[in-house]
């Protein structure tokens, strides 16, 4: 076990770098972060369990992988029953360790908002979608295996609306809806020891509110979250991801700050919106204001500003994006046929996607993907594409980009071993 928390600055200082050097830890640690609470960090992971007079109060239980590990951590420290669990939403990372505590023969109810069902019913729909969508997300070629029994999930057995409190031996404990990055998410404020457990709300990156393979998020909602969560006064925030956060003042700011940071983006939508412009051209504008941009708690690290805004597009407007032949567009490697014919063959177009590489990356990426698309027989073409993308995956930030451009990679190598193939035989 850890002792904790240190020094306020250390608590609070960022840790740089990117995504990965932010969550992903390696490691399972357990920090006694107050009296009879602990928090554990799960590789990537944040969880926190409460121990009350009635029992043990868990707020997520991480994955399942780590499961067995967290489990442990928490049963060296104290053991009393475990008598309630809450999830603060639905998602693979949060809810779905609980297996070793069953069985070990606990009995806790399971608590979530009412939401959180139907996502596990949603998951048992979709769980090849889901599987693809995530590995394209965190480039992992082969599938990632997605829940889908209905006996792999932890169904709550109790469910509140919008708020929710519990009474754990003569302790209070409130539970507030939230939309965010779900549906059903909840955040948890033990008032007596001030301490609120926020999940994936306040994470130390821009929120990731604009994922561009998954179902709609929540931007402004979020903000009011954050809003919510400002106003209780907690001293210690217990995220879903990151560092705790210590400190009244701290946590005060970065949750407004956050939010402000996606009102903006909400704002800056709407206006183009309502003036009447088309998708991109909202989209090239969006810009979160330096003086928040500034906070290394707001890096796009995960998400972009104008992934979030194509959300409040999504929410608020349709999905023509302004161009009137692509309402009934003919298929892409129709089009990127012809336009490598009018370049006057696929070597012109590769040669011009190099030469745009440095200086406009965005284009280039057109045209490298016009050219794999048009001339999929081409060695060349799929040559010039892997170039083009990794250098572009290299310079992204956010993760979620990243896993796209690296997936045009991937699908160009696998382009150039079946031609290999062909070849052979
Ligand atoms: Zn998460």
């Amino acid at each position: 076990m850890r002792e904790g928390p240190h020094s306020t600055e250390d608590i609070n200082e960022s840790v740089g770098g990117d995504l990965f050097d932010r969550y992903f830890t390696g490691e399972h640690t357990l920090t006694k972060v107050a009296p009879r609470t602990w928090f554990v960090m799960a590789d990537y992971v944040g969880l926190t369990a409460f121990e009350t007079d009635e029992g043990l109060l868990l707020v997520d239980t991480g994955t399942a992988e780590s499961a067995e590990t967290v489990h442990e951590l928490i049963r060296k420290e104290t053991d009393a029953p475990l008598h309630t669990v809450v999830f603060t939403h639905g998602h693979l990372d949060h809810a779905f360790g609980l297996k070793p505590w069953l069985d070990a023969g606990e009995k806790p109810r399971i608590i979530a908002h009412e939401n959180l069902p139907r996502r596990f019913r949603t998951y048992m729909k979709t769980a090849p979608l889901n599987s693809h969508i995530n590995s394209v997300q965190f480039g992992i070629s082969e599938g990632i295996s997605w829940p889908h029994e209905a006996g792999e999930f932890a169904w709550p057995d109790t469910v509140y609306q919008e708020r929710l409190t519990l009474n754990l031996g003569g302790e209070r404990f409130e539970l507030f809806h939230a939309k965010g990055e779900t549906d059903d998410a909840t955040w948890v404020w033990a008032a007596d020891r001030k301490i609120v457990c926020g999940g994936d709300l306040l994470a130390g990156i821009l929120p990731n509110c604009g994922n561009p393979q998954k179902v709609q998020r929540y931007p402004e909602e979020w903000a009011d979250a954050l809003e919510a969560i400002a106003s209780v006064g907690a001293d210690l925030l217990l995220p879903g991801h990151g560092k705790v956060v210590q400190g009244a003042e701290v946590i005060r700011e970065r949750c407004l700050n956050t939010a402000a940071a996606l009102r903006a983006i909400v704002e800056q939508t709407l206006a183009g919106l309502n003036a009447g412009k088309i998708h991109e051209e909202i989209l090239a504008t969006i810009e979160i204001p330096p003086e928040l941009a500034k906070n290394w708690y707001i890096d796009p690290l995960y998400d972009r500003p104008e992934f979030i805004a194509r959300n409040v597009i999504r929410k608020y407007g349709g999905w023509w994006n302004g161009y009137s032949s692509e309402l009934m567009a003919a298929p892409m490697p129709q089009r990127a046929a012809e336009i490598v014919k009018l370049a006057g063959g696929v070597e012109q177009l590769a040669a011009r996607a190099r030469e745009l590489k440095d200086s406009d990356p965005a284009l280039a990426c057109h045209l490298a993907e016009w050219a794999a698309l048009g001339a999929p027989e081409s060695r060349e073409a799929h040559e010039c594409a892997i170039e083009v993308f990794e250098a572009r995956a290299e310079d992204e930030i956010a993760l979620m980009a990243r896993g796209i451009f690296n997936h045009a990679v991937r699908r160009s190598e696998e382009a150039l071993e079946a031609l290999d193939e062909e070849q052979g035989s």
